[in-house]
This record gives structure tokens, C-alpha cells and sequence, in this order.
């Protein structure tokens, strides 16, 4: 028996899953059935990220590195003195993909550029990771 939470919804229900049958128990509403089975058979998530926008003054700008924090402005080691950082576009999936794409996903999206304009929902990367899902825009790029 495989205990798991459900993430549907912020209740949050603690699930137990029978590993033969996909039997579920804990669940609250349906959802939760679903989600407790398709957790051990082919677990799925929506990728959430940000892409770089390519803009017109802005060709300095590098991609950050997974050692670069934000927070950190100038002190960002991928950031050379007096450069300006990227602006950056939010992006997701706009489908859950299987859990173990997500980092051929996360590659794809790295190497993206969006250039405006852009609208909520155009697509950025189709079929990415060669799944059926694609990342689209989750904001407006004038
Ligand atoms: S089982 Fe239903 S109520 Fe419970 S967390 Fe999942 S979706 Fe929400």
C-alpha cells in the first residue's frame, strides 16, 4: 500500500493506494481515485517556467544558470558588469506531461527565445519533449 497526497485540490486528502490494484482509499471526492491510480501507473505534471523574451537591447543578456538566484541582482555570477538581464516570459505546459520528461522538458525550455508580441496561449514549444503537450504563454508580451 503506497500512501500519497492528493494535489487536485488544496484539501489535500491522504491517499492510500493498493500497488496491484490501484485500489485508492482516503480520497474525498472522485478526483481523488483518479489522481491516487495515475500516480503509480504513469505519474503526470504541468511544467510551469519562464522563458527568455528576445528583446531589441537586450542581446547581452545570458541565460541564468541553476546557480544564479534573483535575489542576488548583481551579485548573479552569469551576469557580466553593466549587463542587463533578460526580461522573462511565464510559460507552462498546457497539459500535464509525464513526470519523466520534465527534464528534457525544462531543456527545451531553456533554449527558447520568445519574441513579442505575444498573446496568453500562443504556443512557444509544440509537442514538447515529444509529448502531446505544448508550452504556451501564460502572460501578454506587447
Ligand atoms: S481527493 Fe478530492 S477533495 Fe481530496 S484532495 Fe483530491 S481532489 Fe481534493
Amino acid at each position: 500500500m503506497k500512501e500519497i497526497i492528493c494535489i487536485t485540490c488544496p484539501k489535500g486528502c491522504h491517499l492510500k493506494v493498493d500497488e496491484e490494484t490501484f485500489a485508492v482509499t482516503g480520497n474525498a471526492c472522485p478526483r481523488g481515485a483518479v489522481y491516487g491510480a495515475n500516480e503509480l501507473r504513469s505519474p503526470v505534471r504541468v511544467v510551469t517556467s519562464t522563458v527568455i523574451v528576445e528583446d531589441a537591447g537586450t542581446s547581452s543578456a545570458r541565460p541564468q544558470t541553476p546557480d544564479c538566484d534573483s535575489r542576488t541582482g548583481n551579485a548573479c555570477p552569469c551576469k557580466p558588469a553593466g549587463a542587463v538581464l533578460a526580461r522573462r516570459l511565464p510559460v507552462k505546459t498546457d497539459r500535464p506531461i509525464p513526470k519523466g520528461k520534465m527534464f528534457e522538458v525544462m531543456a527545451e525550455i531553456n533554449r527558447v527565445r520568445a519574441t513579442p508580441p505575444i498573446k496568453v496561449g500562443d504556443v512557444l514549444i509544440p509537442h514538447v519533449a515529444g509529448t502531446d503537450g505544448n508550452v504556451v504563454a501564460t502572460k501578454n508580451l506587447p
